[in-house]
């Protein structure tokens, strides 16, 4: 297994900032069909600027390394994913405190509250074709599957992501912008559950260093 330490979120932000980076045009293209074709804009802008500034300026704990992060995003991302995966980070970075090593089932704290305010912040829910139809299965998935460790846990989170977003083309949108469409939002991915379900991939693939 492996220590959830610095190093293991470095790998994550890094992992992150990278797919964002080359599927940033995909992300774009799935926000044209249903939004304003900037969401892959917005998340390589946001993740980009964020892992420059860990850089130039590391911090000293994975609480500190989220929560620069979260706070990096809400200031850089511009849009309504902004502020939302603004809060997923900073609400993780605050569950995370100042623990040198994550444990397990502390991430799984942090993922739960995370969901939560983002549910609170957008008054969104599952079902609602947004970053939540990613978001909590994969918190769901990981707390299910924590007693078989934890590579095991983010691994059924990422399966869990994945889903959830493919899951999101059926439905109708009823927040964000894609919401204003109504029925002509149905048979298409939601881009936003699309981004986290790469972001929720990159934590797994963070325990393979
Ligand atoms: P904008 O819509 O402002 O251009 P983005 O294109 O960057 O912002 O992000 C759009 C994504 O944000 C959507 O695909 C959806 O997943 C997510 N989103 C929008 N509004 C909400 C909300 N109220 N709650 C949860 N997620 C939301
Ligand atoms: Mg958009
Ligand atoms: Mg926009």
């Amino acid at each position: 297994t492996v220590p959830l330490d610095l190093d293991f979120f470095r790998r994550f932000l890094d992992r992150a900032t990278r797919v964002i980076v080359a599927e940033s045009a995909y992300l774009t293209d799935l926000d044209a069909a249903i939004g304003d074709a900037d969401h892959g804009a917005n998340l390589k802008r946001g993740f980009t600027s964020a892992a420059e500034a860990v850089a130039a300026e590391p911090p000293a704990t994975p609480g500190a390394l989220l929560t620069a992060v979260g706070v990096h995003l809400t200031n850089t991302v511009g849009g309504a994913s902004g502020p939302l995966y603004g809060t997923v980070l900073r609400r993780m970075g605050k569950v995370l405190g100042e623990d040198p090593v994550v444990e397990p089932e502390t991430l799984g704290r942090a993922l739960g509250a995370a969901v939560a305010s983002v549910r609170r912040l957008g008054d969104s829910a599952p079902g609602d074709k947004t970053m939540v139809d990613a978001l909590q299965p994969a918190a769901d998935a990981y707390t299910a599957a924590l007693p078989q460790g934890v590579v095991a846990a983010l691994d059924a989170a990422a399966r869990a992501a994945r889903e959830g977003a493919g899951a999101t083309v059926p439905l109708q949108a009823r927040r964000g912008r894609a919401s204003y469409l109504g029925e002509r939002s149905i048979g298409h991915q939601d881009p936003g559950a699309t981004s986290s379900a790469m972001l929720v991939t990159a934590l797994y693939e963070a325990t393979d260093p």
